[in-house]
């Protein structure tokens, strides 16, 4: 087997099925990245082009100025999964979902009287989007030097890294400190400007951050004291990922304000949703002249996305995969912990059927491994047949986590390819 750096050399896809793509050269590779973290339900499923299908041919089109049946059960639906009463607005992609989940928050508390709020906090390390706003909320440097200033008004404050937290502290302490950071940029900025607080579940393409349950207790109890908006990010954490519908369900919290896209089609087309609790909305509707959202999007919401999005959760339904994902999840977590041993491996993470693996050229100063060993193993998977993924690019030289988020579709025989090819590339450097 050979050991070039293939993880920048370009394919063409042309095929998949399953967990699995081809190349024009006929290669197989098992795609334990869903490619961009968002192919649910596998590859080559002729149900959902189907779907798509059909409802191309009774209604291929119409704007969401009006409605249609497909938007209309596909909303009735995202409540079911969501457990709670949503108004939902549809775009085509999660930075969008973002971008009007942040006018919403800003319109919103205009409208019941806060007008001087505007601000919104994230984390350093996450990724909101591409988007000038949902990359104004994304934390990771690398991404947005070339471009700022971005839009105003967009803070940011250290995400609860458990791994790296100072010595001395416990997990539950750092976790609180990193909550009240929150608190203490709200109220330093002034309560009176601040419009929400916007944050994945888990940090997952920033390197798979999973926060004590108490961090996210503390900032739901710190929105709610305050009067901001929780907007919480499902782009990857939702449909299944995270061994529940939704990732914020696995910590019991009440988002104001919930964004999805990428597994609500599994990828097969593009949709995104903004679901804003019903109270929310009801005040947003009365507080405006015009009584709705002022915001258009022509092709959120196409009625064959919605029609497929709707065939896609009755598959994660029939096929039983949210509680799939959580026993492949377990199992995958399982399966890696032996390389805990490894001199290269500072830690691993997981939440549901996602995990990361954070490499560290030392292991007693956590220093971080360097890009070009991170590549070199991702390119080692890649000839060996296996795609596996990394966290976001910073400054701040954490580019050191693995990632690992397959179809949930997954077979047996697909997660011991991924551990056994795994660990083989790992012990090639002891
Ligand atoms: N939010 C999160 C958590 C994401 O991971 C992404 C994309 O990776 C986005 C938002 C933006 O989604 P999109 O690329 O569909 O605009």
């Amino acid at each position: 087997m050979t050991s070039y750096n293939a993880a920048n050399q370009p394919m063409i896809v042309t095929g998949g099925e399953g967990s699995w793509i081809v190349d024009s050269e006929g290669k197989r590779y098992l795609d334990a990245m869903s490619g961009l973290w968002c192919v649910n339900v596998g590859y080559g499923r002729k149900e959902l082009a189907e779907a798509a299908y059909e409802q191309m041919l009774t209604l291929a089109y119409y704007p969401l100025t009006q409605s249609h049946l497909p938007a209309i059960r596909l909303a009735e639906k995202l409540n079911e999964w969501l457990e709670g009463e949503y108004v939902i607005y549809f775009s085509n992609s999660g930075s969008e979902a973002n971008e009007a989940a942040f006018k919403i928050a800003r319109q919103y508390q205009q409208q019941i009287g806060q007008s001087s709020r505007y601000k919104f906090i994230s984390r350093y390390r996450a990724y909101h989007g591409s988007s000038m706003g949902s990359l104004s909320a994304t934390g990771q440097a690398q991404r947005k030097y070339k471009y700022e200033p971005l839009s105003a008004g967009f803070l940011h404050v250290a995400p609860p890294d458990s791994y790296r937290r100072p010595a001395g502290q416990t997990v539950e302490q750092f976790n609180l400190q990193c909550a009240q950071a929150i608190e203490d940029t709200i109220l330093w900025e002034g309560v009176e400007s601040v419009a929400g607080v916007i944050m994945e579940p888990v940090i997952t393409g920033g390197g798979v951050i999973v926060p004590d349950q108490i961090y996210l207790d503390r900032v739901q109890e710190i929105c709610n004291k305050h009067g901001v908006l929780l907007i919480i990010d499902e782009v990857i954490c939702g449909f299944g990922r995270s061994g529940r519908k939704f990732g914020h369900q696995n910590f019991g919290m009440k988002p104001d304000i919930v964004t999805m896209a990428k597994g609500l089609t599994s990828g097969y087309l593009p949709l995104s949703a903004t679901a804003v609790r019903k109270d929310i909305y009801e005040r947003f509707k009365a507080g405006d002249e015009y009584g709705h959202f002022r915001h258009i999007n022509t092709f959120g919401g196409n009625p064959a996305a919605c029609a497929l999005a709707l065939k896609n959760l009755e598959i994660l339904e029939r096929d039983a995969l949210v509680e799939r994902a959580r026993v492949l999840g377990q199992r995958l977590e399982a399966g890696m912990k032996p390389l805990l041993e490894h001199p290269l491996v500072g830690d691993i993470r997981s939440f549901g059927f996602l995990l990361g693996v954070e490499l560290v050229a030392d292991k007693e100063t956590k220093e971080p491994a360097s890009l070009d060993t991170v590549k070199s193993i991702i390119g080692q998977c890649k000839a060996r047949g296996l795609i596996i993924g990394k966290n976001g690019d910073t400054v701040a030289g954490f580019n050191n986590v693995l990632t690992f988020s397959p179809p949930l579709s997954s077979t047996d025989e697909d997660l011991a390819f991924i551990l056994s090819t795994f660990a083989e590339v790992m012990n090639l450097r002891r």
